[in-house]
Protein backbone atom coordinates (compact mmCIF):
# COMPACT_ATOMS: atom_id res chain seq x y z
CA UNK A 1 0.00 0.00 0.00
CA UNK A 2 1.56 3.54 -0.90
CA UNK A 3 0.61 5.71 2.33
CA UNK A 4 1.73 9.11 0.38
CA UNK A 5 -0.75 8.27 -2.52
CA UNK A 6 -3.69 11.06 -1.87
CA UNK A 7 -5.91 8.77 -3.30
CA UNK A 8 -4.88 5.88 -0.45
CA UNK A 9 -4.72 8.40 2.19
CA UNK A 10 -8.40 9.85 0.88
CA UNK A 11 -9.46 5.82 1.12
CA UNK A 12 -8.12 4.94 3.94
CA UNK A 13 -9.54 8.11 5.92
CA UNK A 14 -13.00 8.11 4.44
CA UNK A 15 -13.67 4.68 5.37
CA UNK A 16 -13.45 5.47 8.87
CA UNK A 17 -15.15 8.71 8.40
CA UNK A 18 -11.72 10.30 9.47
CA UNK A 19 -11.72 14.35 9.60
CA UNK A 20 -8.28 15.59 9.67
CA UNK A 21 -7.76 17.97 12.87
CA UNK A 22 -6.29 20.87 11.89
CA UNK A 23 -5.71 21.49 15.76
CA UNK A 24 -3.37 18.31 16.10
CA UNK A 25 -1.17 19.57 13.13
CA UNK A 26 -2.53 16.79 10.89
CA UNK A 27 -0.70 17.72 7.82
CA UNK A 28 0.19 14.09 6.22
CA UNK A 29 3.27 13.81 3.85
CA UNK A 30 2.15 12.71 0.10
CA UNK A 31 5.59 13.15 -1.09
CA UNK A 32 7.07 9.65 -1.22
CA UNK A 33 10.69 10.85 -1.23
CA UNK A 34 10.52 12.44 2.45
CA UNK A 35 10.61 9.25 4.76
CA UNK A 36 12.89 6.97 3.45
CA UNK A 37 15.56 9.61 3.68
CA UNK A 38 14.42 10.51 7.39
CA UNK A 39 14.66 6.73 7.71
CA UNK A 40 18.27 6.24 6.63
CA UNK A 41 19.46 9.23 8.94
CA UNK A 42 17.42 7.77 11.87
CA UNK A 43 18.05 4.30 11.52
CA UNK A 44 20.35 1.27 12.36
CA UNK A 45 19.70 -2.19 12.04
CA UNK A 46 19.87 -2.65 15.85
CA UNK A 47 18.71 0.41 16.58
CA UNK A 48 15.22 1.30 18.02
CA UNK A 49 13.55 4.04 17.05
CA UNK A 50 10.74 6.28 19.00
CA UNK A 51 8.23 8.23 16.53
CA UNK A 52 5.59 10.58 17.50
CA UNK A 53 2.26 11.59 15.63
CA UNK A 54 2.82 8.94 13.33
CA UNK A 55 -0.51 9.72 11.65
CA UNK A 56 -1.23 6.41 8.98
CA UNK A 57 1.90 5.12 9.75
CA UNK A 58 3.89 6.80 6.64
CA UNK A 59 7.19 7.15 8.18
CA UNK A 60 6.55 4.49 10.85
CA UNK A 61 6.80 1.66 8.02
CA UNK A 62 9.90 3.26 6.57
CA UNK A 63 11.67 3.29 10.02
CA UNK A 64 10.60 -0.37 10.27
CA UNK A 65 12.34 -0.92 7.40
CA UNK A 66 15.48 0.09 8.38
CA UNK A 67 15.23 0.01 12.65
CA UNK A 68 15.42 -3.16 14.83
CA UNK A 69 11.80 -1.73 16.57
CA UNK A 70 9.66 0.98 16.27
CA UNK A 71 7.13 2.64 18.79
CA UNK A 72 5.13 5.56 17.73
CA UNK A 73 3.00 7.68 20.21
CA UNK A 74 -0.16 8.92 18.71
CA UNK A 75 -2.29 10.93 20.57
CA UNK A 76 -5.43 10.50 18.47
CA UNK A 77 -7.92 7.54 19.11
CA UNK A 78 -9.50 8.08 15.87
CA UNK A 79 -6.12 6.68 13.86
CA UNK A 80 -6.35 3.20 15.95
CA UNK A 81 -7.84 1.32 13.12
CA UNK A 82 -6.30 2.59 10.36
CA UNK A 83 -2.51 1.79 11.27
CA UNK A 84 -3.61 -1.28 12.66
CA UNK A 85 -4.08 -2.11 8.97
CA UNK A 86 -1.01 -0.12 7.51
CA UNK A 87 1.22 -1.58 10.27
CA UNK A 88 0.07 -4.89 9.91
CA UNK A 89 3.29 -5.87 7.68
CA UNK A 90 5.51 -4.35 9.87
CA UNK A 91 5.81 -6.79 12.96
CA UNK A 92 8.40 -4.76 14.76
CA UNK A 93 6.57 -1.66 14.96
CA UNK A 94 3.92 -1.28 17.52
CA UNK A 95 1.53 2.27 18.68
CA UNK A 96 1.04 3.73 21.95
CA UNK A 97 -2.24 6.17 22.09
CA UNK A 98 -1.21 9.11 24.61
CA UNK A 99 0.13 12.70 24.53
CA UNK A 100 4.08 12.91 24.28
CA UNK A 101 4.26 15.59 26.07
CA UNK A 102 2.53 13.44 29.28
CA UNK A 103 3.73 10.26 28.90
CA UNK A 104 6.21 8.88 30.68
CA UNK A 105 9.07 8.64 28.08
CA UNK A 106 12.02 7.45 30.47
CA UNK A 107 10.01 4.69 31.80
CA UNK A 108 8.35 3.72 27.79
CA UNK A 109 11.83 3.63 26.52
CA UNK A 110 13.54 1.20 28.91
CA UNK A 111 10.49 -0.72 28.55
CA UNK A 112 10.44 -0.86 24.81
CA UNK A 113 14.10 -1.16 23.65
CA UNK A 114 16.06 -3.41 26.50
CA UNK A 115 17.23 -4.96 23.56
CA UNK A 116 18.34 -2.67 21.31
CA UNK A 117 21.69 -1.52 20.34
CA UNK A 118 20.59 2.54 20.49
CA UNK A 119 17.74 4.92 20.93
CA UNK A 120 16.89 7.63 18.58
CA UNK A 121 13.68 9.75 17.95
CA UNK A 122 12.32 10.92 14.52
CA UNK A 123 9.20 12.46 13.73
CA UNK A 124 7.21 15.06 11.17
CA UNK A 125 6.26 16.84 14.30
CA UNK A 126 2.79 18.32 14.92
CA UNK A 127 4.21 21.70 14.32
CA UNK A 128 1.81 23.38 17.49
CA UNK A 129 4.13 21.86 19.70
CA UNK A 130 7.95 21.96 18.08
CA UNK A 131 9.71 23.76 21.15
CA UNK A 132 7.54 21.91 24.51
CA UNK A 133 8.34 18.58 22.65
CA UNK A 134 12.05 19.29 21.33
CA UNK A 135 12.65 20.61 25.10
CA UNK A 136 11.10 17.40 27.06
CA UNK A 137 13.20 15.62 25.04
CA UNK A 138 16.23 17.16 25.86
CA UNK A 139 15.97 18.23 29.12
CA UNK A 140 14.70 14.65 30.06
CA UNK A 141 17.95 12.99 29.52
CA UNK A 142 16.90 10.12 28.25
CA UNK A 143 19.23 7.58 26.57
CA UNK A 144 18.55 8.84 23.21
CA UNK A 145 21.97 9.39 20.27
CA UNK A 146 19.84 11.29 18.04
CA UNK A 147 16.60 12.99 17.10
CA UNK A 148 15.79 13.65 13.44
CA UNK A 149 12.71 15.75 12.99
CA UNK A 150 10.95 17.99 10.95
CA UNK A 151 9.96 21.50 11.65
CA UNK A 152 8.89 24.34 9.91
CA UNK A 153 11.60 26.12 7.88
CA UNK A 154 11.76 28.85 10.45
CA UNK A 155 11.90 26.65 13.26
CA UNK A 156 15.06 24.99 12.05
CA UNK A 157 16.91 27.98 11.53
CA UNK A 158 16.31 28.99 14.83
CA UNK A 159 17.19 25.49 16.38
CA UNK A 160 20.27 25.56 14.29
CA UNK A 161 21.49 28.72 14.14
CA UNK A 162 25.05 28.95 15.79
CA UNK A 163 24.43 30.65 19.56
CA UNK A 164 25.81 34.19 19.30
CA UNK A 165 23.72 34.84 16.03
CA UNK A 166 21.07 37.44 14.86
CA UNK A 167 18.44 33.77 15.06
CA UNK A 168 19.25 32.36 18.27
CA UNK A 169 16.63 32.10 20.67
CA UNK A 170 16.53 30.42 24.26
CA UNK A 171 15.79 27.26 22.51
CA UNK A 172 18.91 27.40 20.22
CA UNK A 173 20.65 27.33 23.57
CA UNK A 174 19.06 24.44 24.98
CA UNK A 175 19.87 22.82 21.11
CA UNK A 176 23.53 23.49 21.30
CA UNK A 177 23.49 22.79 24.89
CA UNK A 178 22.79 19.25 24.43
CA UNK A 179 23.39 18.45 20.38
CA UNK A 180 25.27 19.07 17.34
CA UNK A 181 22.76 19.95 14.95
CA UNK A 182 22.11 20.21 11.73
CA UNK A 183 19.79 20.95 9.04
CA UNK A 184 19.49 18.03 6.55
CA UNK A 185 17.06 18.75 3.87
CA UNK A 186 14.22 21.19 3.23
CA UNK A 187 10.50 20.14 2.69
CA UNK A 188 8.35 22.11 0.33
CA UNK A 189 4.79 22.76 1.64
CA UNK A 190 2.67 21.09 -1.57
CA UNK A 191 4.37 17.44 -0.06
CA UNK A 192 1.77 17.71 2.48
CA UNK A 193 -2.35 16.84 2.28
CA UNK A 194 -3.53 19.40 3.40
CA UNK A 195 -0.76 21.61 2.54
CA UNK A 196 0.10 23.80 5.36
CA UNK A 197 0.88 27.68 5.42
CA UNK A 198 4.88 27.56 5.67
CA UNK A 199 7.50 25.19 4.27
CA UNK A 200 9.03 22.76 6.50
CA UNK A 201 13.14 21.27 6.99
CA UNK A 202 14.16 18.25 8.18
CA UNK A 203 17.02 18.27 10.84
CA UNK A 204 19.22 16.36 12.61
CA UNK A 205 20.50 16.79 16.11
CA UNK A 206 23.27 14.07 17.49
CA UNK A 207 22.97 14.11 21.71
CA UNK A 208 26.81 15.69 22.61
CA UNK A 209 28.36 12.39 24.84
CA UNK A 210 29.07 15.43 27.46
CA UNK A 211 28.00 19.10 28.43
CA UNK A 212 30.42 21.66 26.54
CA UNK A 213 29.81 24.12 29.42
CA UNK A 214 29.96 23.36 32.88
CA UNK A 215 26.78 24.61 34.70
CA UNK A 216 26.35 24.96 38.67
CA UNK A 217 22.38 24.37 38.07
CA UNK A 218 21.22 23.57 34.63
CA UNK A 219 17.41 24.28 35.68
CA UNK A 220 18.39 27.68 36.81
CA UNK A 221 20.50 27.97 33.64
CA UNK A 222 17.43 27.58 31.39
CA UNK A 223 15.23 29.98 33.26
CA UNK A 224 18.00 32.41 33.02
CA UNK A 225 17.82 32.14 29.12
CA UNK A 226 14.72 31.77 28.49
CA UNK A 227 14.99 35.77 30.63
CA UNK A 228 17.75 36.83 28.77
CA UNK A 229 15.46 36.05 25.39
CA UNK A 230 12.43 37.14 26.80
CA UNK A 231 12.30 40.88 25.52
CA UNK A 232 14.17 40.20 22.08
CA UNK A 233 14.25 44.07 21.86
CA UNK A 234 15.31 44.79 25.31
CA UNK A 235 19.11 44.64 26.47
CA UNK A 236 19.91 41.48 28.42
CA UNK A 237 20.40 43.86 31.64
CA UNK A 238 16.69 45.23 31.25
CA UNK A 239 15.02 41.41 30.17
CA UNK A 240 17.32 39.82 32.54
CA UNK A 241 16.07 41.84 35.49
CA UNK A 242 12.41 42.39 34.84
CA UNK A 243 11.77 38.73 34.93
CA UNK A 244 14.04 37.49 37.22
CA UNK A 245 13.28 40.24 39.29
CA UNK A 246 17.73 40.09 39.62
CA UNK A 247 19.23 43.33 40.68
CA UNK A 248 20.04 45.55 37.82
CA UNK A 249 23.63 46.46 39.06
CA UNK A 250 24.89 43.18 39.83
CA UNK A 251 24.06 42.37 36.57
CA UNK A 252 25.96 45.36 34.96
CA UNK A 253 28.83 44.18 37.03
CA UNK A 254 28.70 40.83 35.86
CA UNK A 255 28.34 41.81 32.39
CA UNK A 256 31.68 44.68 32.74
CA UNK A 257 32.94 41.56 34.74
CA UNK A 258 33.36 39.52 30.90
CA UNK A 259 33.51 42.36 29.00
CA UNK A 260 30.42 42.38 27.63
CA UNK A 261 28.75 46.26 27.46
CA UNK A 262 26.12 47.16 29.27
CA UNK A 263 23.90 47.46 26.16
CA UNK A 264 24.64 43.80 24.50
CA UNK A 265 21.57 42.00 23.91
CA UNK A 266 20.95 38.12 24.71
CA UNK A 267 21.45 37.20 21.32
CA UNK A 268 25.27 38.38 21.05
CA UNK A 269 26.43 36.02 23.55
CA UNK A 270 28.36 32.70 23.28
CA UNK A 271 27.38 29.36 25.21
CA UNK A 272 30.13 30.23 27.36
CA UNK A 273 29.41 33.55 28.22
CA UNK A 274 25.47 33.02 29.34
CA UNK A 275 26.79 30.29 31.38
CA UNK A 276 29.39 32.14 33.18
CA UNK A 277 26.86 34.98 33.63
CA UNK A 278 24.13 32.38 34.99
CA UNK A 279 26.63 30.30 37.36
CA UNK A 280 27.66 33.52 38.57
CA UNK A 281 24.23 34.70 40.09
CA UNK A 282 23.19 30.84 40.73
CA UNK A 283 26.15 31.42 43.54
CA UNK A 284 25.02 34.86 44.83
N1 LIG B 1 3.82 11.08 10.55
C1 LIG B 1 2.69 11.47 9.74
C2 LIG B 1 3.18 12.04 8.42
O1 LIG B 1 4.36 12.39 8.35
O2 LIG B 1 2.39 12.14 7.47
C3 LIG B 1 1.79 12.50 10.46
C4 LIG B 1 2.48 13.75 10.93
S1 LIG B 1 1.35 15.02 11.40
C5 LIG B 1 2.30 16.44 10.98
C6 LIG B 1 1.46 15.07 13.18
C7 LIG B 1 0.85 13.87 13.93
O3 LIG B 1 1.06 14.08 15.34
C8 LIG B 1 -0.63 13.65 13.76
O4 LIG B 1 -0.89 12.29 13.53
C9 LIG B 1 -1.24 14.09 15.10
O5 LIG B 1 -2.44 13.43 15.42
C10 LIG B 1 -0.11 13.73 16.07
N2 LIG B 1 -0.10 14.49 17.33
C11 LIG B 1 -0.50 15.77 17.53
N3 LIG B 1 -0.31 16.15 18.82
C12 LIG B 1 0.26 15.07 19.45
C13 LIG B 1 0.68 14.82 20.79
N4 LIG B 1 0.58 15.77 21.74
N5 LIG B 1 1.20 13.61 21.10
C14 LIG B 1 1.31 12.64 20.13
N6 LIG B 1 0.93 12.82 18.84
C15 LIG B 1 0.39 14.01 18.50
Amino acid sequence: MNLTDPSVIRRLLGREDFHLKKSLGQNFLIDETVCPRMAELACAPETGVLEIGPGIGVLTAELAKRAKKVVAVELDTHLRPILSETLAPYKNASVVFGDVLKLDLARLLSESFSDCASITICANLPYYITSPVLMRLLESHLPIASITVMVQKEAAERLCAPVGSRSAGAITVAVSYYCKPKICFEVDRTSFMPPPNVDSAVIHLELLPSAPVELEDEAFFFRFVQACFAHRRKTLCNSVSSALGLDKQALAFALQSLGLPLTVRAEALSLDQLAALSNRFKRD
